[in-house]
């Protein structure tokens, strides 16, 4: 397990899911990937829990939130950071209705604005004043670029580009997460320095409109130059985890579904 202790604060991160909108195994290909025996060749949507001292949170709400949550045995979320609304990173989120029920309090996703709008538009049952027995209980928080807390856990929206469309990434500490990036604007850059941890997308190896290839990937982590980069997102066609894992520069790992680190 890597560490990585700061003003003696910690957080443990577990990579729920490393995969891109399909998943890996992806339905009907016999592709070595997808038919590989190693674990870390399958991978869910992409998706970290993040842990505090007094804070739990994850970070996007995908397809394959229910069974991320109960293989990780998690039973306390404080709120969702949503990145952006594309169905691989919400469409779980009716299940985290489960946390308003175990905190006896509305759910709180934090979202931008635009994300907020369809979140309440593709959600509407869950936002109506007539409230049916077993609706979610949410509490859209919309968010702009400014910092916020989650408890005493600052936490610092970081807007990058998914092709045309802006999303966010997220900045807490010395960690930060982003994907589904295809560029990252300046005035992000520079939000993003002094890092221990820095997770990123790489779709796969040859070139993609809307996500960073590994080349492209490799090439943002030496311009950001945290302490150590962990790649997610990935499509079947970025290769085996091992083979791949193998040509990487020193201090940049493949993620893999159900890997816990330290911050
Ligand atoms: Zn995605
Ligand atoms: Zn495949």
């Amino acid at each position: 397990m890597l560490l990585c202790i700061k003003l003696g604060k910690m957080m443990d991160l577990i990579f729920l899911g490393t995969g891109t909108s399909s998943g890996i195994p992806v339905i009907g290909c016999h592709c070595e990937v997808c038919r590989s025996k190693n674990e870390k060749d399958k991978r869910m949507r992409s998706s970290i829990y993040v842990k505090s001292e007094e804070t739990a949170l994850v970070i996007d709400t995908g397809p394959d939130f229910r069974m991320q949550i109960l293989h990780n045995e998690i039973e306390h979320l404080d709120a969702a950071l949503i990145t952006h609304t594309h169905k691989d990173h919400i469409a779980g989120l009716d299940d985290a209705k489960s946390f308003a029920d175990i905190n006896k309090r509305p759910f709180p996703i934090f979202a931008n604005g635009d994300s907020a709008q369809i979140i309440e538009n593709e959600f509407a049952y869950a936002f109506q004043s007539l409230r049916y027995p077993g609706i979610p209980n949410f509490e859209l928080r919309k968010i702009d670029d400014q910092p916020f807390f989650i408890h005493n856990l600052k936490i610092t929206p970081i807007p990058v580009m998914h092709y045309r469309l802006p999303i966010l990434g997220y900045r807490i500490g010395s960690f930060a997460y982003i994907t589904d990036a295809s560029e990252i604007p300046s005035d992000s850059l520079k939000k993003l320095q002094d890092l221990d941890i820095l997770v990123i997308n790489a779709l796969r190896i040859t070139k993609h409109i809307a996500h960073f290839t590994l080349e492209e990937a490799i090439d943002m982590i030496r311009t950001i130059k945290p302490k150590k980069a962990y790649l997610t997102h990935m499509s079947h066609h970025l290769g085996l985890h091992d083979v791949v894992f193998g040509r990487l520069p020193k201090n940049i790992f493949l993620a893999y579904d159900g890997l816990k680190i330290s911050c």
